[in-house]
């Protein structure tokens, strides 16, 4: 079976992330980018599955405007076969990336759609349970472990209360959670092995899809500054502080 993966372009997790002065979003120009690191691991598990038999090939996609490339690069040099880059300067919302992706699915009929639970910019975790609707396929969001048997996949998701499995019919939606494996890095052969891979450009106004905004977004600012801690010399002091300054005892 070909596994689709799609990955993201987003700022570098190692980076502190800045507020925009007006507010209306978060600082992005001169920012180091990465991909997303639930992609990295959604990379990571197609490749690991190619690797052990149950996909011939990992085609990875990515929406977004020229740098998406980058990202795409980096998910061949990874393992990833060949790559769709689907072109757009404009803002993409989960609903948008999701119907794309739909494109994309239906053209290539993979037995499986890897993806990030969550991208780490906008935090949404929604694209994949979009994706899965809109294609009618089962989802299984959070995973942990997947193990194939005959023709569906064991999915074990990472709950509230603990862990779940599924067992999904194919092809799925598979969303990834942190513990499901530690993305390999790309060493310097594969780098320039990935040069010579394919990334098929599509211009996401040839797909016939509506891409415009749902959602609008008001403010965005700075979780309030912690204040530093203090130390206390002793219980009677710490319960004096929490009865009379903090007000948390009675
Ligand atoms: P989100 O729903 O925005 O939190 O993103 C969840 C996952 O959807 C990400 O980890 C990616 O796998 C996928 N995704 C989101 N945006 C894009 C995009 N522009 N291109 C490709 N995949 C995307």
């Amino acid at each position: 079976m070909k596994v689709l993966v799609a990955v993201k372009r987003t700022i570098d997790p190692n980076v502190k992330v800045r507020v925009k002065s007006d507010g209306s979003g978060v600082e992005t120009a001169n920012v180091k980018m990465a991909m997303n690191p639930f992609c990295e691991i959604a990379v990571e598990e197609a490749v690991r599955m190619k690797e052990a038999g149950h996909a011939e090939e990992v085609i990875a996609v990515s929406a977004g405007a020229d740098k998406a490339q980058e990202t795409l690069r980096t998910a061949l040099a990874m393992g990833a076969d060949r790559a769709v880059h689907i072109v757009t300067e404009a803002e993409l919302q989960p609903l948008a990336v999701a119907r794309l992706l739909k494109v994309v699915a239906d053209e290539e009929q993979p037995g499986l759609v890897i993806m990030g639970k969550q991208a780490i910019d906008d935090d949404s975790n929604q694209t994949g349970q979009m994706l899965a609707a809109l294609l009618g396929w089962p989802q299984a969001t959070f995973a942990s472990e997947i193990v194939f048997k005959d023709g569906t996949a064991d999915v074990t998701r990472e709950i509230d209360g603990g862990l779940e499995t599924l067992n999904v019919n194919l092809p799925a939606v598979v969303t990834t959670d942190l513990r499901l494996n530690e993305p390999r890095y790309a060493s310097l052969p594969n780098i320039m092995k990935a040069k010579k891979k394919p990334i098929v450009r599509r211009e996401a106004d040839s797909l016939g899809v509506d891409v415009s905004p749902r959602l609008a977004i008001h403010k965005v600012e700075e979780p309030p500054k912690r204040e530093a801690g203090i130390k206390v010399a002793d219980v009677a002091e710490l319960v004096a502080k929490l009865r009379d300054d903090a007000k948390v005892i009675g």
